[in-house]
């Protein structure tokens, strides 16, 4: 399987080579070139298989460039640091199948992810005997899924900035209660906005990027999206045989397109109808709903509301929907991202007919939020977290007839237990990994939100090639 870039600008590239690459040298988004897709008999056939067999399957028809014992060993070791051999368990409450997938170490889906890419780094440095010093700047979750994802890796040490108590105290100690030696921690004075900043000025500095070897950790690497597709092919071959329904319904908390786009894969590689629709559901900062419902895709304030993991001004992965909306036109799609970077917005009204046939979306507010919560407890007894809340708000929405109901369950509530007390008027119960974090020894890096001081901090600690 070959993968191109969104813009064109890039010949066709390996698996390996485009995970290795992260955000396309053109400046685009990587994607396979052809989308496989699985027949019914197939499909079937995979109701038995684990959870790690599943993933073999799936993405082995995305990769050919990594040998199949060496792939199967990269996913067994992924998952073996979930809580539950099933990885991604499917809850039945008040008419919806919840999708837990926060039962990775720092209990958000996005470690689903990160936990194998971390894996992958791994086996391909040691194949091509390199090394990979990774710098994100996190406003909470991204860093520990990220840290968590390395940490203890051969041949890859990790930075993380964040803001210096700006990110709740358990946030914090997630990230500064790893002690490996390959983990930088650094709390600088300032906002999460000035920590983004001065990672942007590094990896602009070309020659300092190459000099370290410098790699990103954010949401657009192919690898990451792959590594999500299974999560849905998953629960909709179990959902299936509980039902006996060929069709389900997924709804999907969103934020910067990433989650919401592996469904749009995996709806294209199942056999058709299995996947009916895709809900997307975000908070206030609602860019997204506004583009699914109006066509009206623009730049709005960022605001911060009770789930921060989707307070995004612009989706990093939407450009990959836009290629497929353009008919895989890249120099379209390419002129389209530049008129957005030039004037902060796109019209896309004309394309609305496509777009709904794809999704349907809606934005829930803080107060419904808090709402939900509280009602699905009473109810029926389960708490959800704030991001959670949001797509099970939009399932009840857009719920229709006898059609299963699939909502994804991005973290787990303690992560967010101010909110959530809030909500229901008890702190949800702590999971293991979380009790006596607070006390645990820490390492961290105070520092003042300076480009200098930060990249000297980056090169003293660096692997060297
Ligand atoms: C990152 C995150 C999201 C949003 O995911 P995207 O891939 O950005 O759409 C939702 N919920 C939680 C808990 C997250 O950490």
């Amino acid at each position: 399987m070959q993968y191109l870039s969104t813009r064109g600008g890039i010949t066709p590239i390996s698996f390996t080579k485009a995970v290795m690459m992260g955000l396309a040298n053109d400046g685009g988004l990587l994607l396979p070139r052809t989308i496989p897709r699985i027949g019914s008999e197939t499909f079937n056939s995979w109701q038995k298989l684990s959870y790690g067999d599943l993933a073999f399957e799936v993405m082995s028809r995305f990769i050919d460039d990594i040998p199949s014992s060496d792939l199967k060993d990269i996913i067994k070791r992924s998952y073996a640091t979930f809580d539950v051999e099933c990885v991604a368990p499917l809850v039945h409450k008040g008419g919806l199948h919840i999708l837990e997938l926060f039962h990775g170490p720092t209990l958000a889906f996005k470690d689903v992810a990160l936990q194998f890419l971390g894996n992958l780094f791994e086996y391909l440095l040691a194949k091509n005997q390199s090394v990979l010093n990774i710098l994100g700047a996190t406003s909470g979750d991204t860093g520990s899924a990220a840290i968590y994802g390395v940490r203890g890796k051969e041949r890859i040490n990790i930075f993380i900035l964040h803001p210096h108590h700006r990110v709740s105290a358990v946030q914090e100690k997630q990230m500064t209660t790893v002690l490996d030696n390959n983990v930088f921690n650094i709390a600088f004075r300032g906002s999460f906005d000035d920590g983004q900043t001065i990672i942007k000025k590094i990896f602009g500095d070309i020659e300092f990027k190459k000099t370290y070897n410098l790699g990103a950790i954010n949401s657009i690497n192919w690898a990451r999206v792959l590594a999500q597709v299974v999560y849905y092919v998953h629960s909709c071959l179990h959902v299936a045989m509980h039902e006996k329904d060929s069709s389900v319904d997924f709804a999907i908390p969103t934020g910067n397109f990433g989650d919401i786009f592996a469904g749009f894969i995996a709806k294209k590689i199942l056999p058709a109808g299995t996947i009916r629709q895709l809900i997307l559901a975000t908070n206030d900062n609602d860019i997204l709903s506004r583009f699914v419902n109006h066509g009206d895709y623009s730049l709005g304030e960022v605001k911060t509301t009770s789930s921060p993991s989707m307070d995004i001004g612009t989706a990093s992965n939407f450009e990959r929907y836009l290629y497929y909306l353009m008919d895989s036109d890249a120099i379209r799609t390419r002129e389209l991202m530049e008129e957005f970077a030039r004037n902060g917005k796109i019209d896309l009204a004309g394309y609305q007919d496509q777009i709904r046939r794809d999704f349907v979306a809606t934005s829930v507010s803080e107060e419904t939020v808090l709402e939900t919560i509280r009602s699905f407890y009473k109810e029926h007894d389960y708490v959800l977290d704030p991001h959670t809340a949001i797509g099970v708000k939009a399932a009840q929405q857009f719920r229709t007839g006898g059609v299963p109901m699939i909502c994804l369950a991005t973290a787990h509530p303690a992560k967010f237990a101010t909110v959530v007390e809030d909500a229901i008027g008890i702190p949800p119960s702590v999971p293991d990994c979380l009790v006596g974090i607070i006390d645990k020894p820490a390492r961290c890096e105070l520092m003042d939100a300076e480009l200098q001081k930060i990249k000297e901090f980056v090169a003293k600690n660096a692997l060297q090639q």
